[in-house]
């Protein structure tokens, strides 16, 4: 307290988030119906903030990974589904049903959404296990109140989506037949929200999407949305390099002639991606970085105080070889985070 300090920080944009929550609700048709995904602190945006937001945004329902994260944020939500982790009952919080075992497992009195796998084949109960599991349910005395799946494909040109929409149908019926009617239903993930024209289930759950980030292929309709989190390094020091001087751990970088660089504090050990020294990625400002990626700095020539390093993970995600989801679920957590 009191010095002043360098650090790489974080800012998340609340109009650029707020935009993103209405083109969902554009697709919902009420806000009520969005569930926002806030797993892995909120895909690495920050966790309480983005709870925060949402709940002033008017967000109702939220997912989260497990209890550890439910807690943080319990307070804001009418439910908070954990979508792995051991049940109890609670008044907040449902729990995804994984396996069958899982009900057994469960506390009597849970709020618990039966999942059911409806092709992906990660998790869920299998379509044939249906009547054991709704039984089982009842026995053990928890009170079901989702069904649920989840697609593989929704992001892929082809007929996938619709042979698990069609999967699904026949789940819904089922449990219509059980006589549970007071069961909200549930599928759609950012992809799928994005891409289909009709909806007619209770809730969608959506994640990536409301960080700003449409990853459908260009055939679909795009829907414009804005990257909510940009990331900052501080600078730390500055140096003049002679010609033919080299920067950094193996000194992969030779500066062609003198050359002012400064070193900015952040690096892999904040979850930037270390990447290959040889094909240099470029910062929102065009700058590329010097040499290798340390744990913790990387060299620019610049002499700012403050540089922006990335503010379109999925831009970044492309240079990288990898997603935008990989890109901010990896950002240290220890990384300060201010809404702007
Ligand atoms: C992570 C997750 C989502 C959100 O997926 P996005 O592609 O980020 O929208 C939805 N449902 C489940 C079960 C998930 O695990």
């Amino acid at each position: 307290m009191g010095i002043i300090r360098f650090m790489a920080s974080i800012t998340i944009n609340k109009e650029n988030f707020f935009h993103n929550l209405n083109q969902i609700a554009l697709k919902t048709g009420s806000v009520e119906k969005i569930a926002v995904v806030l797993k892995d602190n909120a895909y690495g945006h920050g966790l309480q903030i983005m709870a925060e937001l949402a709940s002033d945004f008017g967000i109702r329902h939220v997912v989260v990974k497990d209890r550890k994260e439910a807690a943080l944020i319990r307070d804001l939500f009418k439910s908070v589904l954990i979508l792995n982790d051991e049940i109890i009952a609670d008044t907040v919080y449902t729990y995804a049903i994984n396996t069958l075992d899982d009900i057994k497992s469960a506390q009597s009195g849970a709020k618990v959404e039966l999942k059911v796998d409806t092709g992906m084949h990660r998790n869920g109960i299998a379509m044939d296990e249906m009547d054991e599991a709704l039984e089982r349910i009842e026995k053990q005395g928890l009170d079901l109140i989702g069904i649920m799946t989840h697609f593989r494909s929704a992001d892929v040109l082809g007929s996938e989506l619709f042979w698990q929409q069609k999967n699904f149908m026949a789940v819904k019926e089922k449990v219509k037949q059980y006589g549970f009617d007071n069961v909200r239903v549930h599928s759609q993930n950012s992809a799928a929200t994005l891409r289909l024209k009709h909806f007619d289930e209770d809730m969608v759950r959506v994640g990536i999407a409301i960080y700003g980030y449409n990853e459908l292929p260009s055939v679909y309709d795009e829907v414009m949305l804005k990257p909510v989190l940009a990331l900052y390094a501080k600078k730390t020091s500055t140096r003049v390099l002679k010609k033919s001087q080299r920067v950094g751990y193996a000194g992969d970088f030779t500066a062609a002639e003198e050359m002012t660089v400064s070193t900015y504090d952040l690096g892999y050990g904040d979850g930037w991606t270390r990447g290959e020294s040889r094909d240099p990625y470029m910062t929102a400002e065009n700058l590329p970085i010097l040499g290798r990626v340390s744990m913790d700095f990387i060299t620019l020539e610049s002499t700012k105080m403050q540089l922006c390093i990335m503010n379109d993970a999925q831009k970044a995600a492309k240079h990288f070889g990898t997603i935008s989801y990989e890109m901010i679920t990896a950002l240290s957590q220890n990384i300060q985070r201010r809404i702007v």
